[in-house]
């Protein structure tokens, strides 16, 4: 199974979710937009997060799957 929003990066703060097919047009990033090429002091627009906490979607999937391999 493939996730609608793979190429997604979550805020683990607030749960916001940056799609680099959508980019951030409020805060001046054009759509698609990769993750890698947003600066490296962007933060969060909904609670002000610095780019260390997001985490993308892609891993966090492979986390979740971790955990259930492990049942
Ligand atoms: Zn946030």
């Amino acid at each position: 199974m493939t996730p609608a929003c793979a190429d997604g990066v979550l805020c683990t703060c607030c749960g916001r979710l940056y799609e680099a097919s959508k980019g951030c047009p409020s805060i001046g990033i054009p759509a698609g937009t990769p993750w890698e090429d947003i600066p490296m002091n962007w933060r969060c627009p909904d609670c002000g997060a610095g780019r260390s906490s997001f985490e993308s979607v892609e891993v966090i999937y492979q986390k979740a799957y971790c955990v259930l391999a492990e049942f």
